[in-house]
Parts: structure tokens; C-alpha cells; sequence
């Protein structure tokens, strides 16, 4: 998602971020949304398929192709589920929506994704241009881009959870201890950590299912493989390497549990070079998932 934000807005969304929190103080993590929402001004609702009526709100603004949307709400809705979207962010209202069906531990980010949309200000222009619900797909994605992109800066406190990981050993148990300390999802400190632990050592992680334990998280694809994430210096050494690679490497080194730590010891990746590298793997299953992280031993 990183590759469709500009260079410039990395660094305008992350000036906006440095604000916010100098704003509030510079609180420790976890980062309250509540304070951000306050000092924002922003108002939180939640809408379902069984209560649109906040959606009312949104039905005298949204143009679908030009023409305006009849006002009822659960038109809305469809538009809304059909463009996958988890919240919504009114500009002239100040008030985020978020679909309350979406699981709970989700929640959390698609706030601080509606919260960036309001405090990026070429969003707000966005939305209330003329096509007002964004329906250029191009733009669409590059703009959801840059809201992922600030979310996680938000929620990780821009250069902080950087330097935070750092300190920590090249782990699983350090991304445990991260998850505690920042108060997001395991996922999403995953992510974190693999991308900005150090983007100059090479690094991998993989979601994915279990290779011995079919009911556990199986891909739709049938891959077996959920997400692929990579450093900058993994793309540069590897840039031939695959997810379904990986996840050949991964079947090779898991055991039959199915509950923590499943994946340890070290396996080969040939370089650009064609030399081989040692890579050393640990991973662990949360029942749900297995996470395995991969890296080149100093
Ligand atoms: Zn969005």
C-alpha cells in the first residue's frame, strides 16, 4: 500500500502527525482515539445494516455518476458495501461513521483511517469535490493509500515505534511486547515491525495459513498465503523472491502445533547473485493465523 503514497505526502502526513501528537502532549502509547477525536473535534457514529438511519446524513451529499442518491439510507449502505468501505468520513460535519458489523478488533484502525482522512487536508477538498463519494477508482486508491499510510503513523506515533523496535530483539516476542505496549492488532504491529524495525536489513513476513492444519485461517485463493511483507533491503537482495517461495520454506520448517511458537531454525534463500543466503526464521500461530518472520543473521 506504501507504493502508492507519494514521497511528499509521506512527509506532509507525517508533519500532520508529529502536530497531533505534539498537540496532545506527547502522551505515551497506547495513543487514545478519544483524545485525538476531541482535540480534532470530530464526532464517532457507528451504522449496520439494521441501522442505517446514520447514514441518512450522507444521503443529501452523495452523487453516484452525477446523479444524487434518493434519500434513503439503505441505498446508501449498498453503494458503500459495494465500494468496501468499513467507515466513512463526512468533512463538512466533522463526523466519522464506522460499520459496526466489521469485527471489533478492527475498529481501531478504521477510526484512525476516517480520523486521517480529517486531518489530511486535500482529503477534505476530495470529498467534497464534485464527485464528492470518491468514485474514480485511481484517486479512490490512491487517497485510501494515504489514509492506511497515516493511520498506521497515528497509531504507532510516527517515528517512534521505529526506534521502540529497534531496541528490540529481531523477534516474534518483540512484536508481542510492541502489540502490548502500543495497543493495536497483532497484524498490524506484524506489518510495522517487518517495514520499519530496519528497512535497510533484509526482512520478510508472511501471513498465512497453517501448511499442516487446514482449518486454520485457509486463503481464498487456495495459496495458503494471506499477506507477503517485505523490506526495503529484502526487495533490493531478493527481488525475484515470491510469497509462494516462502511459504515452501515455511511448510518445510513448521511443526503439527498449532498454538505459539511453530516456526524456528534457519533455511536458504539465493540472492540476486545467486549466492546463497542464511535466513533465520520464527514464527508463531495464534490459532487464528501464523505469522513467520525471516531475516539475514548480522
Ligand atoms: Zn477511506
Amino acid at each position: 500500500m506504501r507504493e502508492l503514497v507519494g514521497i511528499h505526502e509521506q512527509k506532509d502526513i507525517d508533519k500532520l502527525v508529529e502536530k497531533i501528537l505534539r498537540d496532545l502532549g506527547r502522551p505515551e502509547p497506547p495513543l487514545d482515539l478519544k483524545m485525538v477525536r476531541e482535540l480534532l473535534r470530530l464526532d464517532r457514529k457507528y451504522y449496520s445494516s439494521t441501522d442505517v438511519g446514520p447514514l441518512a446524513e450522507f444521503a443529501h451529499r452523495i452523487k453516484v455518476a452525477g446523479k444524487r442518491l434518493a434519500e434513503d439510507p439503505s441505498v446508501i449502505l449498498e453503494v458503500v458495501k459495494k465500494a468496501k468501505l468499513s467507515g466513512l468520513w463526512l468533512p463538512d460535519d466533522r463526523k466519522i461513521f464506522i460499520d459496526s458489523e466489521v469485527p471489533e478488533l478492527k475498529h481501531r484502525w478504521i477510526e484512525a483511517h476516517e480520523i486521517t482522512h480529517s486531518y489530511v487536508p486535500w482529503h477534505a477538498e476530495f470529498l467534497l469535490g464534485d464527485t464528492e463519494l470518491t468514485l474514480n477508482p485511481a484517486c479512490h486508491e490512491t487517497i485510501e493509500a494515504e489514509a492506511n499510510f497515516g493511520a498506521g503513523r497515528l497509531l504507532f506515533f510516527g517515528p517512534q515505534f521505529s526506534l521502540d523496535a529497534k531496541d528490540c530483539s529481531q523477534s516474534f516476542k518483540s512484536v508481542q511486547t510492541l502489540k502490548a505496549r502500543y495497543g493495536n492488532t497483532l497484524t498490524s504491529t506484524f506489518w510495522r515491525f517487518i517495514e520499519d524495525r530496519d528497512p535497510g536489513r533484509a526482512t520478510f513476513g508472511l501471513i498465512s495459513d497453517h501448511p499442516r492444519s487446514s482449518e486454520i485461517n485457509p486463503a481464498p485463493d487456495g495459496s495458503g498465503v494471506h499477506h507477503f511483507i517485505t523490506s526495503i533491503a529484502f526487495r533490493q537482495l531478493f527481488p525475484h523472491v515470491t510469497a509462494v517461495e516462502i511459504y515452501a520454506m515455511l511448510k518445510r520448517n513448521i511443526s503439527r502445533s498449532r498454538r505459539g511458537p511453530v516456526v524456528s531454525g534457519n533455511d536458504v534463500l539465493i540472492d540476486l547473485r545467486g549466492e546463497k543466503r542464511i535466513v533465520a526464521l520464527d514464527g508463531f500461530c495464534n490459532t487464528h493465523q501464523v505469522l513467520t518472520m525471516g531475516w539475514l543473521p548480522p
